[in-house]
This record gives structure tokens, sequence and C-alpha cells, in this order.
């Protein structure tokens, strides 16, 4: 018989809204803590018949935050995402204005790398789905250079159109991740996302826009000293 399965109490962060869009107010450090929760949780909650859904977390830059003023049904995922972290010097200002610190931003093309750091450590199995063909299998080699015993437990480029879903739900199923990274761009990856959160078998999806172009060197991202003074935007203008 399965053990009974007791939910472990999280410390949800402040959520605060800029112009209407739920942003949480997180730094990198409490959003790998926060990972690291919803990770443990999943596996004790299999390990007595529970399954858990799986938690979407959007990296929501100021595109977002224009594109959810006239898209109410992208608005409606931000607001229903587990975690919406501030990708975007613009959100921190905007956070600013209305009187809300944010600590640091946490971007996607940057949290690919910490949370694999932290898969490495743990032993998470992580996924890449999306980018063209072939560039998520360049991103996972250039990650586990970096981070030797990261186990990538598959990589597929496939695509967010509905049809075909049945042969990426298999190879997720197959391949059992607990971090799901999804490249398809904003919005449509966040869609994605919401729209099958409650059948993924990970235990996080997080939309990671270009950033396995970036990691895999398809993109140049731009140079350190233009994301530090966050005009990243200009660059890819
Ligand atoms: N992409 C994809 N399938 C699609 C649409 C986009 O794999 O149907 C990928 C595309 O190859 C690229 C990423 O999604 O790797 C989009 O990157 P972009 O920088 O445009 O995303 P954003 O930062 O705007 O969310």
């Amino acid at each position: 018989m399965a053990a009974q399965y007791n939910p472990i109490q999280l410390t949800q962060p402040t959520r605060v809204a800029i112009v209407g869009v739920a942003i949480d107010c997180v730094d990198f450090a409490l959003t790998l803590d926060l990972i690291d929760a919803w990770v443990a949780q999943r596996h004790s909650a299999a390990a007595c018949d529970v399954a858990l859904p799986c938690q979407q977390i959007c990296t929501v830059n100021p595109e977002f935050i224009v594109d959810a003023q006239h898209n109410s049904a992208f608005a409606a995922v931000l607001r229903h995402a587990a975690l919406c972290v501030p990708d975007g010097v613009g959100v921190l200002w905007a956070a600013r204005r209305a009187g809300v610190h944010l600590p640091e931003r946490v971007t996607g093309s940057d949290g690919i790398y910490r949370i694999c750091e932290r898969a490495a450590r743990r032993g998470w199995r992580v996924f890449l789905l999306g980018a063209a063909p072939g560039v998520a299998e360049q991103a996972a080699a250039v990650l586990t250079g970096h981070y030797p015993g990261l186990v990538v437990a598959g990589c597929y480029a496939g695509s967010p159109a509905d049809d075909e879903w049945p042969a990426i739900s298999a190879r997720l199923h197959a391949a059992a991740p607990d971090i799901l990274f999804v490249a398809y761009g904003h919005p449509r990856q966040d869609f994605w996302i919401a729209q099958h959160c409650a059948e993924l078998p990970a235990a996080v999806a997080v939309g990671v826009g270009g950033a396995f172009d970036f990691v895999a060197g398809v993109t140049a991202r731009a140079p350190r000293w233009m994301r530090r003074l966050g005009i990243e935007w200009l660059h890819r203008l």
C-alpha cells in the first residue's frame, strides 16, 4: 500500500500587479529554492502514488506586459502561473515606480544556466523542448559541458501546434523529466504550458523564449556591458 502523502507547506512570494500583470517578488536564489521545493514535493507525492500538476513559470519581460494589455487570455495565463519572474529591466523600473523593489532580473537566458547548475547538483532530469531542429541538442551539449553530471532526459524541437501534442507527450512520459524548458517564444510557449500543465509529467515547466539559441550560440546575446545596463533589448532590435 502506498504511504500517505503529506503536502509540504510552501511560502509563496509576494505577488504585485504592474499595470494589471502579475509579477512575483523573487530573485534567482528564491526562484531556485521554490523549484527545489516543487521537485521535492512532486517526488514525495509520486512515492505515495499522487500525481501533482506541473508548476508553470513565466519569465515576464516588458513585451509580456504590453501584450497582456490587449490579450486577456495571455493575462489570464500569467495570473494563473505558479511563478511570474521579473525578466527585464523595464519590469524592475515599472515596479519601482509602483513602490515595489524587485531585487534583480530573473531572465530565462540566465535562468537556464542557474537551473541546470542546480539540476546537476541535485540529480534532476531536464528536458529541452522547442527551437529549430538540432538547436536543443546543441544547447544540451553546451550545458552538460558546463555542468558535468547534468542529466538531459531528452531534447525535441516539436511544435506548439495541437497535432504535435501526442508525439511530445509520448517523449515526455518516456523521459520523465523534473524540469521542462519550453522554447517556443512568448506567448505561444506560455499558452502551451498552461494548456497542458495538468498532464505534463514534470515538476516545473518554464518558458525560456530564445534561450536555447543563445546557449547553442545560434543567436548572439548582447555584450555583457549592455546586459548590465539593462539594454539587451536594444541589441535585439
Ligand atoms: N520557436 C519554435 N517553434 C515555434 C515558434 C518559435 O521552436 O513555433 C522557437 C524559435 O526557434 C526560437 C524561440 O522559439 O528559438 C523564440 O525565441 P524568441 O527570442 O523570439 O522568444 P521571445 O524571447 O520573444 O519569447
